[in-house]
């Protein structure tokens, strides 16, 4: 692991406000041990069967977020102890997360994914399904989430300006909602954009939380 990499890369957000997720998914407990070493407390994971042995076996005061499309048959297991679900994309699931958090007696952060990107594979709600989420206000009586904001990834392309472009594009939506439907809620705050490839994009279109895999841990 290069290490200089990584405390250089905590120097250059700092400024920023921004804070940083470590994706150590592939990454085998060592190496994640390594980066906590170095100070990193906010880790996260894309899949929940490799997230529950590096939960179970490194140290408890890991935030971890997930940060992959998620069945609902798997909130169960992660209920007791996630720290944010970073890619709600539907109302199925923020109503499953909110049943296994009562059970845990919990309050679980999560992220709405909104789909910014031009690829069909990306995951993540629509404009129109995040007006009606939003609109059907459900989540107002969802007493065990609460929904801290909005999450999005950009086209995976070389085009600098098209990706700075969806990621202005999702500030704006941001504040829109926030405006709309969440201007009393401090905790409506967190605009997870930018990876590896385009975080310093992302960092000045007003990323709060950015997620660096491949970057920090080296290729997968
Ligand atoms: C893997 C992953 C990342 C990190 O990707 P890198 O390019 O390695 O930085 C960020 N966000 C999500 C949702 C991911 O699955």
């Amino acid at each position: 692991m290069d290490t200089g990499n990584y405390k250089a890369i905590v120097d250059e957000i700092k400024p920023y406000g921004a804070r940083l997720v470590a994706i150590s998914k592939t990454k085998p407990i060592e190496v994640v041990l390594e980066m906590y070493n170095q100070g990193q407390r906010i880790f996260g994971e894309n899949r929940v069967q490799e997230l529950l042995p590096k939960y179970n076996s490194l140290p408890q005061d890991i935030e971890w977020h997930l940060v992959g499309h998620l069945q609902s048959n798997k909130i169960k297991q992660i209920a007791p102890f996630i720290s944010m679900i970073e890619s709600v994309d539907s109302v199925m699931l923020l109503e499953e997360i909110n049943k296994q958090a009562q059970r845990s007696d919990r309050v679980i952060n999560c992220l709405l994914q909104i789909f910014i990107a031009e690829e069909k594979t990306k995951f993540g709600l629509s404009e129109n399904e995040l007006n009606s989420l939003l609109e059907s206000k459900i989540f107002t009586d969802l007493k065990h989430i609460r929904i801290c904001g909005l999450m999005g990834m950009a086209t995976n392309t070389p085009d600098q300006q098209k990706i700075e472009n969806e990621f202005k594009h999702l500030h704006q939506l941001f504040a829109r909602i926030k405006k709309d439907y969440f201007a009393d809620k401090p905790y409506f705050k967190e605009l997870s954009i930018g990876m590896s490839s385009d975080y310093k994009i992302a960092l000045n279109c007003g990323a709060t939380l950015i997620r660096l895999g491949s970057l920090i841990f080296g290729e997968r």
